[in-house]
C-alpha cells in the first residue's frame, strides 16, 4: 500500500489549506499546497477558536504552540443588551473534557500552521487558474506557467474559489447586509478591560464583540453593521475609526472606552453561500470556505476548515490510489451535512445577534438555550467518525 499512497496538491494556503496539509503530512501522504500570495500573510483581527478545532491542533502537536499564542477565554464571558444590562453568561468551559476556547491573531495561527510544516510543501506566489484531468491523475495550471500534477487536488482557496466552478459554475455569494469593522488594540492601552473576557453587545441591527488575542496582548474587536450599499468581500479596506466609534456611540460606555483607542481598523462586507449539493469531482474536491461559506456568526469558519483538513487527512490515509475516489466522497458524505448545518445556524445567530425578533424576551431566551447548540458543536470529535467510515475502504 505505501507505495500505491496517493499525492495530494492543495490549492489555497489560508487556516484550511495549511491544517489540512499539516494533517496529511502527520498521516505520511505526500502533499503540496500552492498559495497565490507572494508570502504568508494574514490581516491584523482575531479569530476564535473553539474545542472541536483545538482538539485536532493538538493532535497535529500544536497544542503548545495554541497555549503559547492563544488568549484562553475564561469565565466571566457574557452577552449584553446594547446598553451593558447582562443577557446571560456565555459557556466557554465544561467539566466534561474540553480543551478550552482561544482567540488567536489569524497571523499567529497561518504562521504556526506554515512552519509545522516540512521545508518546500508551500509554494507562495502561485495562483491557480486551472484544473483539467491528466491520465490516471489531476492537473493544476497556474499563471504564472507553472503546473502542479496529484492523484487529488483540493480546493481550498476560500470564499471566491477558482476551483469551485469546476464542481458547481452555478453557486453564487449572498452578501448578508452586513459590514464589519474589525481591528485590535493593546491590553496596555485599556487596563480596565476584562481582557480574559468574550463579551457581545446585541442591539436593534448592529452588534459588538470583543475577545483576547495573542496571550491577552491584544484586544480583538469586532463591529458588525448594516450596510447602505453592497461591497466587495475584501480583508483590506480600510474603515474610519471615527464612523466606527459613531456607529456605537450610544452604546454602553464601556464600548467607547475600547473604541477611543483604535486608530485602524479593517471594513469586510460579510458573505456567504449557500449549501452545494456536491463537492467533489472525480478528483478534485472541496475545503473550509470553498466548500462552506458561512456568516461568522457561530465563530465556526476556520474551526469548520480545520475539521474539513483533519477529516480528509483520516480518510486518505486509509485510501491508495485505487481507492482514492471512494475515499474523496466518504470525506464530502461526512463533512456536507455538518457544515451545511452550520452554515444555516450561523445565518439564524445573525438574525438573533441583531435583535430581528418580534420579542426580545424569547431572543434572550434563545441565547441563553443557545449553550445546548454550543456543546453539541465543540463536543464533537470529526477523528472517530472519519475512522469508522474509512473502513469501508479497506
Ligand atoms: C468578520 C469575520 C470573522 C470571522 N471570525 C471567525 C472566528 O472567530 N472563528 C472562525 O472559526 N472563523 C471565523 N471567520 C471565518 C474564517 O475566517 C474563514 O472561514 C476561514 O479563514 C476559512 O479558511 P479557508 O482556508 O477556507 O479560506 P481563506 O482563509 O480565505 O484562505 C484561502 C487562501 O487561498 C488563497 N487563494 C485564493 N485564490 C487562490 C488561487 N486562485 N490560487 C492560489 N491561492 C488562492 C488565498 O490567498 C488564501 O490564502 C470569520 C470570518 C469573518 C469574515
Amino acid at each position: 500500500m505505501t507505495q500505491s499512497r496517493p499525492s495530494i496538491v492543495i490549492v489555497g494556503g489560508g487556516i484550511g489549506g495549511l491544517f489540512a496539509a499539516n494533517a496529511l503530512v502527520g498521516q505520511g501522504l505526500k502533499v503540496s499546497v500552492y498559495e497565490q500570495a507572494p508570502a504568508m500573510t494574514e490581516v491584523g483581527a482575531g479569530v476564535y477558536i473553539t474545542p472541536n478545532s483545538v482538539r485536532q491542533l493538538q493532535r497535529v502537536g500544536l497544542g503548545p504552540q495554541v497555549e503559547k499564542w492563544g488568549a484562553k477565554v475564561g469565565a466571566r464571558s457574557q452577552y449584553f443588551h446594547h446598553d451593558g444590562t447582562v443577557i446571560s453568561d456565555v459557556q466557554v468551559t465544561d467539566t466534561s473534557g474540553w480543551n478550552a476556547t482561544y482567540g488567536m491573531h489569524r497571523a499567529d495561527l497561518v504562521d504556526m500552521l506554515a512552519k509545522a510544516l516540512p521545508p518546500g510543501v508551500v509554494h507562495t506566489g502561485h495562483r491557480c487558474t486551472g484544473f483539467e484531468r491528466h491520465g490516471d491523475g489531476a492537473r493544476v495550471t497556474f499563471e504564472n506557467g507553472a503546473i502542479a500534477e496529484g492523484d487529488v487536488v483540493v480546493g481550498a482557496d476560500g470564499i471566491h474559489s477558482a476551483l469551485r466552478p469546476f464542481v458547481h459554475p452555478e453557486s453564487r455569494p449572498v452578501f448578508s447586509g452586513t459590514i464589519t469593522y474589525r481591528g485590535v488594540v493593546p491590553a496596555e492601552l485599556v487596563p480596565e478591560w476584562p481582557a480574559e473576557s468574550w463579551l457581545m453587545w446585541l442591539g436593534k441591527g448592529k452588534h459588538f464583540l470583543v475577545y483576547p488575542l495573542r496571550a491577552g496582548k491584544l484586544i480583538n474587536f469586532v463591529g458588525f453593521v448594516p450596510a447602505d450599499r453592497e461591497m466587495k468581500e475584501s480583508w483590506s479596506a480600510a474603515g474610519e475609526p471615527e464612523a466606527l466609534r459613531r456607529e456605537f456611540a450610544d452604546w454602553d460606555p464601556q464600548i467607547g472606552y475600547l473604541l477611543r483607542q483604535v486608530q485602524t481598523t479593517f471594513r469586510t462586507a460579510l458573505f456567504d453561500r449557500d449549501p452545494l449539493p456536491s463537492w467533489t469531482k472525480g478528483r478534485l474536491t472541496l475545503l473550509g470556505d470553498a466548500a462552506h461559506a458561512m456568516l461568522p456568526h457561530l465563530g465556526q469558519g476556520a474551526n469548520q476548515s480545520i475539521e474539513d483538513g483533519m477529516a480528509l487527512a483520516t480518510i486518505l490515509a486509509n485510501s491508495d490510489r485505487s481507492t482514492v475516489l471512494a475515499a474523496l466522497l466518504l470525506y464530502e458524505r461526512l463533512r456536507r451535512e455538518r457544515t451545511a448545518r452550520v452554515q444555516s445556524g450561523a445565518r439564524a445567530n445573525g438574525l438573533r445577534y441583531d435583535s430581528f425578533h418580534d420579542d426580545l424576551k424569547l431572543r434572550d431566551a434563545e441565547i441563553t438555550a443557545h449553550a445546548g447548540f454550543r456543546k453539541q458543536l465543540y463536543d464533537y470529535d470529526v477523528v472517530p467518525v472519519a475512522r469508522e467510515l474509512a473502513m469501508d475502504l479497506v
